[in-house]
């Protein structure tokens, strides 16, 4: 049975919906086309022309990156810088680039999640939760229909709450309506007011999730014209926001974390604002540059900020109250192709999802 790209993208979009990328990014389908059959996938961090060698080698016409390429538009394609020949390559060995970039850093089981893993954080949260993600479906259906509903909003992503699924709240009513001419009602009379039993439905969801959320529902619900509400939360979504914040059970002492930090990582040298000579319980996380975490990561009372292109200017925001350690942009979030990788291997069996083997790492230490 054949896959189409789209149906890849389906999937990447259910974990990170393109949505929830930084408005200066250009996360997404960056070349190829959507009804292209798929004959196997391979992730990395970066897209470059060695990794697209490595897609045609491995038997893969599509690449899934995190850093998306085509980044800040694209005036000439004459191969005259990596970008511009890394596209014209991707077009000529038809090769479709999907990035999935900071959408996938917005979500407690992305790019951080895999940091925390390293690290052996527990009690994972969200540093910055993002207001205006969370909303609530509320729908009214006949009470033989509820389930059917349900099982639908479910199926399509409504009702997580962290470790928990399929949540909602369900209370017996009775609803009433007169169908008008021109009406085909499913129950009741032409001209006259009928009361239904029926059930009120009510289930939050992630705010990009809606329209998918909406089409479901009324997929499964029986009526002509489906009352429904959609209420915006001011409580933000527990698993969407930038950073994660997490503890170390037991702290450990600063020298041996900092060792922690260089083994699970890789990193040739971590650049880190004074040590303390405090215990490092509270530790946040952020994948790539994460200066613009700094004040939250110290008003969250954390010991450890683990992130990485830091200035030196930043590091004096540490302030004595916390220790930065930049471990390196690619050292911090090089476990993302694995995961990646794991999501897409879940769901396709009938071709190969593969990790790119290239370090694509474009800086070097000398020590
Ligand atoms: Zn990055």
């Amino acid at each position: 049975m054949s896959v189409k790209v789209s149906r890849i993208i389906e999937v990447l979009e259910q974990l990170a919906p393109p949505a929830l990328q930084e408005s200066y990014d250009n996360a997404g389908l960056l070349t190829g086309n959507p009804d292209q059959e798929c004959i196997g996938v391979l992730c990395t961090l970066d897209c470059t022309e060695e990794v697209l060698e490595e897609a045609v080698a491995k038997g893969c016409n599509m690449v899934v990156a995190h850093h998306p390429i085509i980044f800040s538009g694209l005036k000439k394609i004459t191969g005259s810088n990596y970008v511009q020949r890394t596209v014209i390559s991707a077009i000529r060995k038809d090769l479709a680039i999907y990035a999935i970039h900071t959408n996938l850093d917005h979500k407690l089981d992305g790019v951080n999640d895999r940091i925390a893993d390293r690290i052996g954080l527990t009690g994972r949260r969200i540093l910055d939760p993002r207001p205006g993600t969370l909303k609530k479906l509320v729908c009214f259906v006949p009470v033989d229909f509820a389930g059917a509903v349900r099982d639908a909003m479910f199926a399509a992503g409504a009702g997580g709450i962290s470790n928990y699924d399929e949540c909602s709240f369900n209370t017996p009513g009775t609803g009433t309506f007169r169908a008008l001419e021109g009406a085909d009602p499913f129950t009741g009379r032409i001209g006259s007011r009928h009361e239904e039993p029926e059930t009120r439905i009510e289930a939050v969801f992630p705010s990009p999730f809606e329209n998918r959320i909406v089409k479901a529902m009324r997929a499964a619900h029986p009526y002509e014209e489906v009352a429904f509400d959609i209420l915006p939360l001011a409580n933000p979504h527990p698993g969407i926001g930038a950073g994660l914040v997490g503890e170390l059970a037991p702290a450990l002492g600063e020298k041996e974390f900092l060792g922690l930090l260089k083994e699970a990582f890789g990193t040739g040298i971590i650049r880190h604002s004074p040590l303390r000579g405090v215990p490092v319980q509270r530790v946040a996380v952020c994948g790539g540059a994460g200066s613009f975490l700094i004040s939250k990561a110290l008003a969250a009372g954390v010991d450890f900020f683990v992130t990485a292109d830091m200035k030196y200017h930043e590091f004096f925001d540490a302030d004595g109250r916390m220790v930065i350690a930049d471990i390196g942009h690619f050292e911090s979030e090089q476990y993302t192709s694995a995961l990646l990788q794991e999501v897409l291997v879940k769901k396709f069996t009938t071709f190969a999802v593969l990790k790119s083997e290239v370090n694509t790492n474009p800086v070097r230490y000398f020590h």
